[in-house]
């Protein structure tokens, strides 16, 4: 055994010299200090961390039994040895239950005394490394608990043994319901997922790279990117949230897609139109060249809302747009935009538009130009989606600090599970146009963003084959325009 330190404490000098002599010569690299007193002793086992401890019971003033009490105190990792006299047993058994490790009787067996101290120190170091090891293993904890990537193990019956904040962040599983639970039982689909999940022998280069999967907690779809690396008695697995990417991403496919269909429809007419016009071999009469031209007219008309669409949207994220404010007549607003949608749709006589007004209505602050724009999307929406006719009511009422424009349709409604993505970025229920309206999914973002940024809200309630209302609530007093940049910045 090389390089233990150990404190020898008798008042008996011939015994300390002694006895240090027999210890050089048996245990190799030993380091020896003395003292005469306990109260010496004391100071340097203050000073120093010993991996033993040797001291006689019987000493003048403070003696051996009431050092052995400080020393627990003070160091109660260190075992101490305790001599005692011949014949003094009483004594002995007092050390040993003072928490003395071992106690050797007068006159000393040097064989046993220097075995047992061997133990001692022995017992000494595999105490501190257990203790290094515990500490090493709360300090890797502590930092696991602060890294954004979730972490958790698995052991190798399968039951989650860690599970960080950040894995509580993403999944929204709480490490109490976690810990201790099967991770098939935890998280959902795991026994689908865990096959897939890429699995190292060891952590470092050269490891496996992390692996896309998805997982649903609570109806929600996560997507994480996780990897794991195997451990002496389980798996550790490493993931982080690539939801928003993925959204990012499908945002982007959903807008491709919903761009390039409605975008055809329109130049495929366009197209149409004019290669009948350029035939030679077909006569057209005057009216028949007016619809042709008509179509072409009316299908740019489409081609350039959808463009306005697409600026005005990427215009309201890029933040470079302000709304105006101005005082109007709402009752006049309103009538007009119904009689403009009502000369729009003469065509539908299966579709009628009423509008109800207060027969007064305070003169009102806002950007005229945008709730008219929200106006128009709203009925057009009722007319569009209300493929087999009915009433559509237009009802402005005024209300405590505010007003309430709602519209209501008897169309095709709006499923529950529908009614909050509608107003998401170019959302469409039925993309495939099964009902043949054609759209790009921006009318109701806009809308819900310009009526949010006019310091007012935009809701729905629906009943799916029984028909959807629509209703704008705005205050009546304007938000200032510093007010409503702090609305927005806070996401209002
Ligand atoms: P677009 O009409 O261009 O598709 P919107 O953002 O205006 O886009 O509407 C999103 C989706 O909400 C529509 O595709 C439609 O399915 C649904 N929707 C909007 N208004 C109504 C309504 N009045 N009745 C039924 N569904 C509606």
């Amino acid at each position: 055994m090389t390089h233990a330190t150990i404190l020898l404490v008798d008042d008996d000098t011939a015994l300390l010299d002694a006895l240090s002599e027999a210890l050089r010569l048996r245990m190799d690299g030993i380091q020896i200090d003395t003292s005469e007193t306990a109260v010496d002793a004391l100071d340097r086992i203050r000073e120093n961390d010993y991996d033993a401890i040797v001291s006689d019971i019987k000493m003048p003033g403070m003696d051996g039994l009431a050092l052995l009490h400080e020393i627990r105190e003070l160091r109660p990792a260190t075992p101490t040895l305790m001599i005692t006299g011949h014949g003094e047993r009483d004594l002995a058994v007092q050390a040993l239950r003072g928490g003395a490790y071992d106690f050797v009787q007068k006159p000393i067996d040097r064989d046993y005394f220097v075995a047992s101290l061997e133990r001692a120190i022995q017992l000494c170091r595999l105490d501190r490394q257990v203790e290094e090891q515990r500490l090493a293993l709360e300090r890797h904890a502590r930092v696991l608990e602060h890294v954004d990537d979730g972490v958790f193990l698995v052991d190798d019956h399968g039951v989650i043994q860690h599970w960080n904040p950040a894995a509580e962040a993403i999944t929204g599983i709480s490490s109490d319901v976690a810990l201790g639970r099967r991770a098939e039982n935890t998280i959902p689909g795991w026994s689908m997922v865990a096959p897939l999940v890429p699995v190292a022998d060891a952590p470092g280069p050269g490891s496996l790279e992390a692996k896309v999967l998805p997982i649903e907690v609570d109806g929600r779809e996560l997507w994480l990117s996780i990897s794991g690396v195997t451990f002496s008695d389980g798996i550790v697995y490493a993931f982080r949230s690539l939801t928003e990417e993925r959204a990012l991403d499908e945002l982007k496919g959903e807008f491709i897609a919903t761009v390039s269909h409605e975008l055809r429809t329109p130049l495929a007419a366009i197209y149409g139109s004019a290669q009948t016009l350029l035939r030679e071999d077909i006569e057209l009469d005057e009216t028949g060249q007016k619809r042709l031209l008509g179509v072409i007219a009316q299908e740019t008309e489409r081609l350039n809302r959808i463009a306005d669409d697409i600026l005005f949207a990427n215009k309201l994220d890029s933040g470079q747009f302000a709304l105006g404010e101005n005082t109007f007549d709402l009752r006049t607003l309103a009538k007009n935009v119904c009689d403009e949608l009502r000369a729009c749709f003469a065509a539908r006589d299966d579709i009628s538009i009423h509008l109800s007004v207060p027969d007064a209505l305070d003169s009102f602050v806002a950007d005229s130009d945008k709730l008219r724009q929200v106006l128009i999307n709203l009925i057009d929406n009722a007319v569009k989606y209300s493929p087999d006719g009915g009433r559509i009511e237009v009802a402005v009422e005024q209300r405590d600090g505010g007003v309430r424009i709602s519209v209501r349709d008897q169309g095709l409604g709006i499923a529950p599970l529908e009614q909050r993505r509608i107003f998401g970025k170019f959302y469409r229920v039925d993309p495939e146009l099964a009902r043949g309206v054609g759209g790009t999914g921006l009318g109701l973002y806009i809308c819900r963003e310009l009526v949010r940024r006019m310091g007012g809200r935009l809701t729905v309630s629906s009943e799916e084959g029984k028909g959807s209302t629509f209703v704008v609530e705005l205050p009546v007093e304007p938000v200032s325009s510093g007010e409503r940049k702090a609305a927005v910045a806070q996401g209002l």
